[in-house]
């Protein structure tokens, strides 16, 4: 049993840090929302006032925070300046490389192992503990994070050196936006030229076309029951949460100066998409927009 803070306890964090309570952790959770501390006590974990308390005193930190601005700025208020060197460190946000290398490098100087670890799953993952994380950081700190992990999730893979979860998590997600719009265009014009939705599936679901954004996740209701298709585009993964995604791709395409016109393209679409109101409907919405309503 370990005495681990957990940072950041919204619709991810706080499943998370529930399966950790679970597994007969010592889980002592911060979240700048009341509510969230409240549910995750309710869940089994010990509540603490501020970030700095919580991680007084642990073994290990877990951070699930927003965004890259979040986590540098509570690693370097918060938690640096509050742990005993030898903490193991785990963010699981999804961020920007850079500033996950920037958070990592201070760590390493201060004397703490720390990994990037995002993860994908979504809600149902995490609440499953079936999330699948891409960690970044050298063997040794990802052999100590990964007992951890294994409590929160099922598949766990090492991607590279620090910031190497990240680069992993956006470039999975920039052909997720993409083949998800390459998919809805190709249902699109099959309806215009009058060919059934089932049949174009049936079709290339058996070849060429096949991809995860049409066997799993169809955009269009019938051939996929499970999909978000079937039940108005309810998510599932949002619009918005694929808009980020997109735009961590492209900063991170942009600084390493990689050509990525399509990721470019599928960022403006989503844009577009989520600045007309639909940003908490499922991703694979896009269809509808491509499809003129
Ligand atoms: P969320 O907005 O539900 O939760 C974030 C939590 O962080 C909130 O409860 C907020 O109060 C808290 N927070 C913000 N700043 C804080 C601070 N300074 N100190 C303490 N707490 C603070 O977001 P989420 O859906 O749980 O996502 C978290 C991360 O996981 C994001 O980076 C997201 O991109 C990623 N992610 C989400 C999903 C998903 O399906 N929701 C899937 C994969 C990855």
């Amino acid at each position: 049993m370990a005495k681990i803070a957990f940072i950041g306890l919204g619709n991810m964090g706080g499943p998370m840090a529930a399966n950790l309570a679970k597994a007969q952790h010592h889980v002592v959770a911060f979240d700048l929302s009341d509510a969230a501390v409240s549910a995750a006590v309710e869940k089994g974990a010990h509540k603490a006032s501020s970030a700095a308390e919580a991680v007084k005193g642990a073994e290990i930190v877990v951070t699930m925070l927003p965004a890259g601005k979040h986590v540098r700025e509570v690693y370097e208020k918060d938690v640096l300046p509050n742990v005993a060197k030898g903490t193991l460190l785990i963010d699981c946000s999804t961020i920007d490389v850079e500033s996950a290398r920037h958070v990592a490098a201070l760590a390493e100087k201060a004397g703490m192992d720390m990994v990037d670890a995002p993860v994908s799953g979504g809600v149902g993952g995490a609440t499953a503990g079936t999330l699948t994380f891409m960690v970044g950081g050298s063997e040794a700190s990802f052999a100590k994070a990964r007992p951890i992990l294994e409590k929160m999730g099922k598949n766990i893979v090492l991607a590279g050196t620090s910031g190497g979860g990240q680069a992993a998590k956006i470039c999975n997600n920039m052909i997720l936006g993409i083949s998800m719009i390459a998919v809805s265009e190709a249902f699109m014009l099959a309806k215009r030229l009058g060919l059934d939705a089932q049949k174009l599936f049936d079709v290339a679901s058996t070849a060429s076309g096949q991809c995860w954004s049409l066997t799993n996740y169809c955009p269009v209701p019938g051939p996929v029951p499970a999909s978000p298709a079937n039940r108005d585009y309810q998510p599932g993964f949002t619009a918005a949460m694929m808009l980020k995604d997109l735009m961590l791709a492209q900063q991170a395409a942009n600084a390493a100066g990689a050509s990525t016109p399509l990721g470019a393209e599928a960022a403006q679409l989503f844009s577009l998409f989520v600045n007309s109101g639909n940003g908490g409907k499922d991703f694979s919405g896009i269809v509808k927009m491509l499809d003129g309503k």
